[in-house]
């Protein structure tokens, strides 16, 4: 496997910087990260194409676009607790794992977040905490989160979520119908949550308790 050292940085130009994503940080961790680390070998070439791609079980990788905008709305400084609802690859977990001290991602589908534990170990990750199970539920135990991303869609925000989000955290997650969604950016502030919309987008549903019902 090639270093794709020139497609990384490529992608991070075209996409990210001509596109909206400013914060340094985020356009450093995603020069850095290996996406063709997390997806599968028949898909390796097209790791830094902008789209997003298969990673098995019905499930994909998102736009590198997708990661960068919902990092970069995360506002992450160094020292945040962050908690992902949706491990899938492990390419954003990993993102996360750069810009903050501590994550701790769920995802239901135990293949996929077991792959994503040996890829993120064998590429050094030592703060990353993984739960198999239904993350519309959070992660109850290790709460409050100064960060938290839901890389799935949504039919309503769970409250879940919200009760586990510190004071003035951030919370990051697509909601709306099945198949087209909005991005939304929610700020606990006291009691009150302030809610932003960012942009459209179109994830795999939110499947559990506080989410879509399975089929
Ligand atoms: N961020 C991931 C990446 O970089 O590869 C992509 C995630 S993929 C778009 C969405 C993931 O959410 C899928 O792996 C899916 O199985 C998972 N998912 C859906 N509902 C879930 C739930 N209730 N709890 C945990 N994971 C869930």
């Amino acid at each position: 496997m090639g270093d794709f050292q020139k497609e990384r940085l490529a992608m991070v130009e075209e996409q990210l910087r001509r596109r909206d994503i400013y914060d340094p940080r985020v356009l450093g961790a995603m020069a850095k990260v290996s996406r063709q680390s997390f997806v599968p070998a028949d898909y390796q070439a097209a790791a830094y194409e902008d789209r997003p791609l298969p990673i098995g079980e019905g499930q994909t990788i998102s736009q590198p676009y997708m990661v960068a905008v919902m990092t970069q709305s995360l506002e992450l400084k160094g020292k945040e607790r962050v908690l992902e609802i949706g491990t899938g690859s492990g390419y954003q977990t990993a993102i996360l794992a750069d810009l903050s001290q501590v994550v701790f991602t769920v995802e239901r589908i135990p293949t996929l977040i077991q792959k994503a534990q040996m890829t993120l170990e064998a590429l050094g990750y030592r703060n990353i905490f993984f739960l198999t199970g239904d993350g519309t539920k959070g992660w109850q135990e290790k709460a409050p989160f100064e960060g938290i991303i839901v890389t799935a869609g949504a039919p309503e925000i769970p409250k879940t979520l919200l009760s586990q989000l510190a004071e003035g955290g951030r919370l990051v997650i697509p909601v709306g119908p099945r198949y087209t969604q909005t991005l939304y950016k929610v700020t606990r502030q006291g009691s009150r949550f302030q809610e932003d919309d960012i942009t459209g987008c179109v994830f795999v549903p939110l499947l559990g308790d506080y989410g879509w019902k399975e089929e």
